[in-house]
């Protein structure tokens, strides 16, 4: 039987890419044409539904039974003129992926005949009966289903004749199960208080949307290198696998030119991608070897949200066309860099203001700072919590690898804000001000440059870097959905920007003139937030000290990030703003442990797999060619001879077999340690023991697994490469 890797290599090899010839017309010709998007609706809806629509879309506004039948017809008749058979609830249940079930539009009817129908309770509310997600025992069986609930705010698309309607996934008894109910609750919230605040400056402010565009990073492996290794198949990563001679050391990849067969992908995915309206705008040469970003035009965050998960399917299935698989996981390969999915977060007004950029005016600044500085002080009061938005087993790969933000939340806003904010700061010290300290105020304030995007310095080693009109939050993972780190985000500046109104509102009615109030506020935040305030490189070793010095969390690991979720404050912070339970809080956090423990559990049993069925046997039969050797060699020479010429053979039989014992010896004590795990009864210790006792052996036994990569034939060595993998697509 041949060697599995060198088929896998050869049939990569000869694949040539599949040129994609796009729709014709130009992007704006087909973007958003399989979205029930405003034109469509326009065209579709009664001006009555129309008007109603945008209503619940713009205002939150209720949609009644007889508008809903109006809309599902309309979407049905949409959706079967572009050729669609059946319809589904698209949702976010807590497994982090979507989920869908399908229903044909088809009504038998006399005669054995079928007439296409869909109606208003179909559209608003389903029941999917989907038991088997994750509830973390909310949903007991005997208080039965949970329900999908239409969420007109992103636009029905279509995927594969079927018309997608995106909805909320909550029980009967009213608590969410999915990703999509919090956000869009956060989502209020940070809307209502960001209006009211923005009440001080400008008063035709009636609206804040919360702005996202995320930027997308993954790997691309072909498909045939991909199957010839298990641990890919079965984790997302490779457990396994020697450094290549060369991979990211020379930079050469960065920015590079994309080679063709990756070309016709991108091309491929992102014509699917428009066409659903999902506006990717760029696409780049990562720093790795086949590492990729996509990234699109910044869109309402739930609306974003929804486009990424989409797209992440997208690519998923376009690739096949292309033999390629796409490798969303953090740190899919050791020793060269993660994939992240960075945040790119704002506010953006009705009346068309960015509250992340400063103004002309005086007033359009010192509207920006409270914003900045209201931002600066919900992340120094709850960086930890961001920071255990962003937990998974994946991402604990990343964090803090060297070529990512460390699990330390800090916030660089660049040395020109900085500097006004100490100024701020050292003026306000004695207290009181007065008309001359005002002026002064103002003046400085006046200074900050409308276009703050050119002068920011960029500081590329932050988790959360102000860059220049909006936030960057770069802690998510790439496989993640941003939901969480979203809800979390929006939920923290939202609360922070409720208090400072409170504040505020407290001193006007003590006779403080408005400007006034708001400095000694800020002023106050200013000092209270600054140890979360880092301009310095996040990746150094002397931050890591720095940081503890300040008190700031250095969450590493997930069981311990996701601690936070059960701090008494944090559940306050879901109560009192209506976000989340303790119930629900608490039931997240046991779905996150389990989904942890399960993922090191997985890759423990691979790495068992891989070393007794793969590893050992491969290094054993080049241990017995070496053997057979050097008794033949026994034979033909002399004494002299034969000391002097097999000492190095002798020398590689017994590295061998030593590198084979300690692998047998290690994963023997890993299952042993694992079996014990299991016993745990919560899941709290559980993941904590599969963190303390479990997962320490993955790196021992991937030190002899990849030292026998260097000695054993490359002719009997079956999991493709690295530099296979990282190179060949
Ligand atoms: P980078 O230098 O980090 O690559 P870019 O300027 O290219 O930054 O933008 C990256 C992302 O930021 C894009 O996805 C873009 O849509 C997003 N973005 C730009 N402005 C905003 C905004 N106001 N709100 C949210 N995201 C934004
Ligand atoms: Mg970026």
């Amino acid at each position: 039987m041949g060697n599995i890797r060198f088929k896998a290599v050869e049939t990569a090899i000869s694949m040539k890419p599949k040129i994609v010839t796009p729709p014709s017309g130009k992007i704006s010709d087909y973007f958003g044409e399989l979205t029930f998007n405003e034109v469509a609706m326009k065209e579709y809806l009664t001006e009555e539904a129309f008007k109603k629509v945008m209503d619940a879309i713009n205002k939150g506004g209720k949609i009644d039974r007889n508008i809903a039948d109006q809309v599902a017809s309309s979407l049905k008749a949409w959706a079967m003129s572009k050729g669609a058979t059946h319809y589904t609830h698209w949702f976010h249940p807590l497994t982090g992926s979507t989920a869908e079930k399908h229903d044909a539009f088809l009504t038998p009817t006399d005669g054995g005949k079928a007439i296409e129908n869909f109606y208003g309770s179909e559209l608003i509310q389903q029941e999917p009966d989907a038991s088997s997600f994750p509830s973390g025992g909310i949903r007991n069986t005997f208080e039965a289903r949970g329900y999908t609930a239409w969420d007109p705010t992103s636009p029905a698309f279509l995927l594969n004749n079927t018309l997608c309607i995106p909805t909320i996934f909550v029980s009967y008894t009213g608590e969410a199960l999915d990703y999509k109910t919090p956000l869009l609750k956060a989502l209020n919230f940070i809307d209502e208080a960001s209006v009211n605040v923005c009440q001080y400056f400008e008063k035709d402010v009636t609206r804040v949307n919360a702005t996202l565009g995320w930027e997308q990073e993954y790997f691309l492996v072909d498909t045939s290198l991909y199957f010839a290794r298990p641990d890919l198949v079965l984790t997302g990563r490779t457990v396994f696998g020697h450094a290549s001679a060369k991979d990211q050391q020379l930079s050469d990849h960065y920015f590079g030119s994309i080679a063709e067969r990756v070309m016709e992908f991108m091309k491929d995915f992102e014509i699917e991608s428009h066409r659903l309206g999902i506006p990717l705008k760029l696409r780049h040469n990562e720093v790795a070897p086949n590492q990729f970003e996509c990234a699109p035009v910044f869109e309402e965050t739930n609306l974003s949200v929804d486009h990424n998960q989409l797209l992440m399917h997208i690519m998923q299935k376009v690739a096949k066309n292309h033999n390629l698989t796409v490798l969303f996981h953090e740190k899919p390969y050791a020793k060269v860099n993660g994939s992240g999915k960075h945040n790119n977060w704002s506010l953006m007004t009705n009346t068309g203001i960015n509250l992340l950029s400063p103004g002309k005016t005086t007033k359009s600044n010192l509207r920006f700072l409270t914003f900045l500085i209201n931002i600066l002080k919900a992340v120094d009061t709850y960086g930890d919590l961001l920071r255990a938005s962003t937990a998974t087993a994946g991402n604990d790969l990343r964090l803090g690898a060297g070529e990512a933000p460390p699990a330390i939340i800090s916030v660089f806003i660049g040395s020109h804000l900085s500097k006004i904010l100490d100024n701020i700061e050292n003026k306000l010290k004695t207290g009181k001000i007065n008309a001359n300290l005002k002026a002064e105020l103002d003046l400085n304030i006046s200074k900050i440059p409308e276009i703050l995007l050119d002068n920011t310095d960029r500081n590329r080693t932050s988790p959360f870097a102000f860059t220049g009109d909006k936030f960057e939050f770069r802690t998510v993972g790439a496989s993640d959905t941003c939901s969480n780190a979203m809800t979390v985000l929006n939920l923290i500046v939202a609360d922070q920007l409720t208090k400072f109104k409170q504040e505020v509102d407290s001193l006007m009615a003590k006779k403080v003139r408005k400007d006034e109030a708001i400095f000694t506020i800020l002023k106050k935040y200013i000092t209270e937030s600054k140890k979360i305030r880092f301009e310095g490189n996040s990746y150094s070793q002397d931050w890591i000290k720095e940081a503890e010095k300040r008190g700031l969390f250095n969450l590493q690991s997930t069981p311990e990030a996701l601690k936070v979720f059960l701090r008494q404050e944090i559940i306050d912070l879901y109560q009192r703003n209506h976000i989340l339970t303790k119930r629900e809080l608490i039931a997240r956090y046991d779905i996150k442990l389990e989904n942890y423990t399960k993922k090191q559990q997985i890759e423990s049993r691979v790495i068992g797999d891989l070393a007794k069925n793969h590893i050992i046997p491969k290094a054993i039969r080049y241990q017995n060619l070496l053997i057979e050797n050097v008794t033949g060699l026994k034979e033909v020479l002399d004494a002299k001879n034969y000391n002097k010429l097999s000492k190095n053979e002798l020398q590689t039989i017994k590295d061998i077999s030593e590198h084979v014992s300690k692998i047998k010896v290690n994963v023997d004590l890993m299952i042993d340690n694992r079996k014990k795990a299991n016993k745990l009864d919560t899941s709290e210790k559980k993941a904590q023991v599969y963190h303390d006792k479990v997962l320490p052996y993955f790196d021992i036994i991937r030190y002899h697994v990849d030292k026998l990569e260097l000695l054993v034939d490359d002719e009997l060595w079956t999991l493709p490469k690295y530099r296979e993998l990282l190179f060949i697509r």
